[in-house]
């Protein structure tokens, strides 16, 4: 049966690896490594040689959350010789519902290391390289270039802009997944194998008036697990060199309708960064415009010096422009809830001569409604930083997370 299989024509059979047949040539299999990999080596789209190529490839992991976890985990068992992780969080319990790198005992850890005994644990045998950093235009090109495939995992504009250019740079396939509450999608960006970047398709990030507001839109857990490992078998087919990658094409999957659907993707020809006439050519740190408010036109303060004015008992009014829901579930003692969709109209109720300080969950709704009040003639109104979140983590961690 195998030996029929073996002579017929495999479509799937290898073709170009992104791993050079040099790195190959130079890469051995153990004889416990010939039994771990056994379900791979039987099968003649991979055989030893696809398995070489997966322990001579390094494939980096943009975040080990959400996207990460599951790309993380199958990556590690399919034997990737190197697998690098990029994060800088903790784990806490929110996390525990989709992130299934890490377990409940795991709680108040750095995601990183929680992840490497996962990991280690699944293979003792691959390297698993920790780079605890939030991505930025100092580090990433310095730790893209160790890797040959990179698999984004990040959930904001800015790190993904970042990644995506630094990519388009390195000349390295950047295999992109994002999810959203039931719907999730997936794509290879390669511009140097033929396909689209990033910035093809959105060549500038969006305004930080138009980046959805700080409400969570929350996620079924289990969704980004599916893009999750989508994202880990184009890293898989890139290595070993088989199939067709999820260039030029976007797999967009609907959970409630169980639906698959594919969007072809084009290259732009003007597109900045991988364009005829590109006017990109270094990293951008895109934190100011898209992961915070826009600080120069909204005075703020930081969670501390909020605390002092609690502390010192300075007259101020503490306003929370979040949903009720989201008061229900936390809460900074004090706070008077005017949702940022009633505070234009409910601005009468407040006292224009007081100081007032807003906040929501991240800041960027409240650096909204701070504006409203202002074209209102407050004087005195100031965004709390970073919002009941910072709150948490810094002030008063008994506040929930969520
Ligand atoms: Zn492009």
């Amino acid at each position: 049966m195998l030996r029929a299989v073996r002579r017929a024509t495999v479509p799937g059979a290898m073709q170009k690896s992104v791993i050079t047949a040099e790195k190959v040539s130079s890469t051995g299999l153990t004889k416990e490594e010939l039994q771990r990999y056994s379900r791979h080596l039987i099968m003649p789209e991979v055989t030893a040689e696809g398995q070489k190529r997966l322990k001579a490839a390094r494939v980096l992991c943009i975040g080990a959350g959400g996207l990460g976890s599951p790309s993380a985990l199958y990556l590690a068992a399919a034997g990737v010789g190197k697998l690098g992780l990029v994060d800088f969080d903790r784990v806490d319990l929110t996390n525990l519902q989709r992130q299934i790198l890490h377990g409940t005992k795991d709680i108040g850890r750095s995601k990183l290391e929680s992840a490497r005994d996962r990991l280690q644990d699944i293979n003792p045998d691959i390297h698993i390289e920790l780079h605890e950093c939030r991505l930025s235009s100092e580090n990433a090109e310095r730790i893209v270039a160790e890797y040959d495939v990179i698999v984004d995992g990040s959930d904001n504009f800015a790190t993904r802009y970042l990644s995506n250019d630094v990519c388009v740079f390195a000349g390295k396939p950047n295999v992109y997944g994002s999810v959203f509450r039931f719907e999730g999608q997936t794509t290879v960006f390669a511009p140097h194998l033929g396909g689209p970047c990033y910035r093809c398709l959105f060549p500038e990030p969006p305004s930080p008036e138009s980046v959805p507001n700080c409400a969570q839109a929350g996620v079924l857990g289990v969704l980004p697990g599916i893009i999750g490992m989508l994202q880990a078998i184009e890293a898989i087919k890139l290595v070993v060199g088989i199939g067709e990658p999820l260039i030029g094409r976007l797999l967009h999957f609907d959970a409630l309708k169980v639906t698959f659907r594919e969007l072809k993707l084009r290259r732009d020809p003007q597109c900045p960064v991988c364009g005829e006439n590109p006017t990109i050519f270094a990293p951008i740190d895109y934190d100011q415009f898209c992961g915070a408010p826009d600080n120069e036109t909204v005075p703020g303060i930081s969670v501390l010096e909020l605390k002092e004015k609690v502390d010192t008992r300075q007259a101020f009014e503490l306003i929370d422009v979040r949903e009720p829901f989201e008061f229900e579930i936390a809460r900074i003692d004090g706070a008077k809830l005017i949702p940022l969709g009633e505070i234009a109209e409910r601005a009468d109720e407040l006292d224009r001569k007081q100081t007032f300080v807003i906040h929501c969950h991240s800041g960027r709704r409240s650096a909204e409604a701070v504006r409203l009040l202002k074209e209102r003639g407050f004087t005195n109104v100031y965004n709390l930083e970073g919002g009941i979140d910072a709150w948490s983590d810094f002030i008063d961690p008994t506040v929930p997370k969520y």
